[in-house]
């Protein structure tokens, strides 16, 4: 798969090892690169096939993927902590319902005019941001009330 390919080369670029469990997991997540991955589910899946991997190795190399903006981290409210594939995407940013728990993406324009902003009042430039909105949707804000 190109992807994969692509993206073992972005590891030895940045002289991370290529390892059989980091090899699992990144197929794991391309596999799986429309939905957002629960930990359990990862940690699950690379432990029945990867022999002698455990759990905290697992998540370092989620932190790895992570840092190399190949995933994103997010905290939903029915599944937990979980993880979204975002390598080659430039939205990535959601909104999230507290209450029934729906994901939904940002607006990459709102996103673009956040980043102007920061050009403009700070100075900074090419943000990798990766914002999460936690709230109520349109339907749950209704209900609750
Ligand atoms: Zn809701």
């Amino acid at each position: 798969m190109k992807k994969h390919r692509d993206f073992i080369s972005v590891l030895k670029t940045n002289n991370m090892r290529i390892t059989p469990a980091r090899r699992a997991l990144i197929q794991y997540i391309l596999d799986n690169q429309n939905t957002q991955i629960p930990l359990k589910e990862i940690q699950d899946f690379i432990e029945d096939r990867v022999v002698g991997v455990n759990r905290s190795s697992i998540y370092r190399n989620l932190e790895v993927l992570k840092n190399l903006d190949f995933i994103q981290e997010l905290k939903l409210p029915q599944k937990g902590k979980c993880f979204q594939y975002i390598f080659d995407r430039n939205v990535h940013h959601f909104y999230i319902c507290k209450a029934c728990g729906k994901t939904n993406k940002g607006n990459n324009q709102l996103f673009e005019k956040i980043e102007k902003a920061l050009k403009n009042v700070h100075g900074f430039s090419k943000a990798n941001l990766s914002l999460v909105f936690y709230g109520f949707c349109e339907k749950c804000a209704k209900t609750s009330n």
